[in-house]
C-alpha cells in the first residue's frame, strides 16, 4: 500500500503502477454508457497466511457473458484474466480483505457520439481494502422504494452494466433519505426484484424463499452460494419464485446477499418488525456457514476458493 492505494494496478494488458494509469480528460462521457464490471472479494485467512479470491472462475465467467451481451470484445481468454488477478493481488502483497474490481469500457471514445461506440473495448483491474462485515452484527432497516426495478423489455438486469446502478442508486437515496438503510425494488411484474445492488432472500415456516431469476434480478453469485449452503450445511428447503410484497412483511427472516452486502440481515421493511425484529437462526446458520466457506475455515467448499500463494516470494 502507498498513499492508501495498492501499488499496482491491471489496465489493457499490463501490470501498471497506480499513478500511471491516466486517460485524458475529454475520454469522459459516453465512455461508460455500455460499461460492465464485476465486484469480486478475497478473503485474508491469518492461521493460514493466505488469501482466498471467492468464486473467481465464475466472477470471470460472468464479465465475459456481460461483455457479449453488451457487444464489447473481450480479447483475453477467462483464464488469463485468473492469472492476471493472482498475478496483481501477489505483486501489491495483499493481506488484507479486498474487493478486486474489473471493469471493461468502450475505447477511443474521444469526439464520438455514444451510437458509434463499442468496437474497442478497455479493460482495467483494480484493488482496494474492503474488510468483511460478517459475524459483525450488521443489520439493515428497508422500505419499499417508489422506483420499479429496470425489466429485461428495457436493460438487462441480469448483468453488471454499470448504466443499470442508476436505478438501485434513485432507490438508495431515496430509502436513506425517508430514514430506512436500503429499499427493496418491485419488478414491473409487481413482484419483488431486489435491494439496490443486492439480492433478497427471506425465511418463512423454515424454508428458504428467493425471487426467480427471472424476476429482473442479477443473476448472483453469493444467492447461488447462499443456496446451496442452504440445502448442504442448513439442510433446508430451498425455493425460487416470485415473491409478493407481502410476503416480507410477514416474513420470518428477511435478508440482503451479494459480493458487496454479503449477508445483511433486514430487521423491518416499512416498520414491519421482520420476525422479533433481530436477525433470526437461520440467516445466523447461513452467516457462519458462509463465513467459513469464504474464509477458508470449511474444507467442504474448497472449489469456491483460489488461494493467492500471498506467503510466496514475488518475482520482481
Ligand atoms: C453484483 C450484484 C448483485 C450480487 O451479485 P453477486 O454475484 O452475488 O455479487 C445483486 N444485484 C445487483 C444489481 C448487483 O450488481
Amino acid at each position: 500500500m502507498a498513499d492508501g492505494h495498492p501499488m499496482y494496478l491491471w489496465w489493457n494488458g499490463e501490470r501498471r503502477r497506480w499513478e500511471d494509469a491516466t486517460v485524458h480528460v475529454t475520454d469522459l462521457g459516453w465512455s461508460t454508457v455500455g460499461a460492465v464490471f464485476e465486484g469480486i472479494r478475497a478473503y485474508w485467512n491469518d492461521e493460514d497466511g493466505e488469501l482466498y479470491v471467492f468464486r473467481l472462475q465464475e466472477h470471470m465467467e460472468r464479465l465475459a457473458r456481460s461483455m457479449k451481451l453488451v457487444r464489447l470484445p473481450l480479447e483475453y481468454s477467462v483464464d488469463a484474466l485468473i492469472g492476471e488477478i493472482i498475478g496483481l493481488l501477489q505483486a501489491n502483497e495483499t493481506r488484507e480483505d479486498t474487493y478486486i474490481r474489473p471493469l471493461a469500457y468502450a475505447g477511443n471514445t474521444s469526439g464520438k457520439r455514444f451510437a458509434q461506440l463499442g468496437n474497442e473495448a478497455e479493460l482495467l483491474i483494480n484493488t482496494h481494502p474492503m474488510p468483511s462485515h460478517l459475524l459483525t452484527g450488521l443489520t439493515q432497516t428497508a422500505k419499499i422504494s417508489s422506483w420499479r426495478r429496470i425489466s429485461d423489455t428495457v436493460m438487462p438486469p441480469r448483468i453488471k452494466n454499470l448504466s443499470n446502478y442508476r436505478n438501485g442508486q434513485l432507490a438508495g437515496q431515496e430509502a436513506r433519505l425517508d430514514g430506512y438503510d436500503t429499499a427493496f425494488l418491485i419488478n414491473d411484474q409487481g413482484k419483488v426484484a431486489e435491494a439496490p445492488g443486492a439480492c433478497v432472500m427471506l425465511v418463512r415456516d423454515g424454508k428458504l424463499i428467493t425471487p426467480d431469476a427471472t424476476s429482473s434480478i442479477l443473476e448472483s453469485i453469493t444467492r447461488d452460494a447462499l443456496m446451496t449452503l442452504a440445502r448442504e450445511v442448513l439442510e433446508i428447503e430451498v425455493v425460487e419464485r416470485q415473491v409478493d410484497r407481502t410476503e416480507l412483511y410477514l416474513a420470518d427472516e428477511v435478508f440482503t446477499c451479494g459480493t458487496a452486502a454479503e449477508i445483511t440481515p433486514i430487521v423491518s421493511v416499512d416498520k414491519y418488525d421482520i420476525g422479533a425484529g433481530e436477525p433470526g437462526p437461520i440467516t445466523r446458520g447461513l452467516e457462519q456457514a458462509f463465513h467459513d466457506a469464504l474464509r477458508g475455515k470449511e474444507e467442504r467448499f474448497s472449489h469456491w476458493r483460489t488461494p493467492v500463494g500471498i506467503s510466496v516470494a514475488v518475482p520482481a
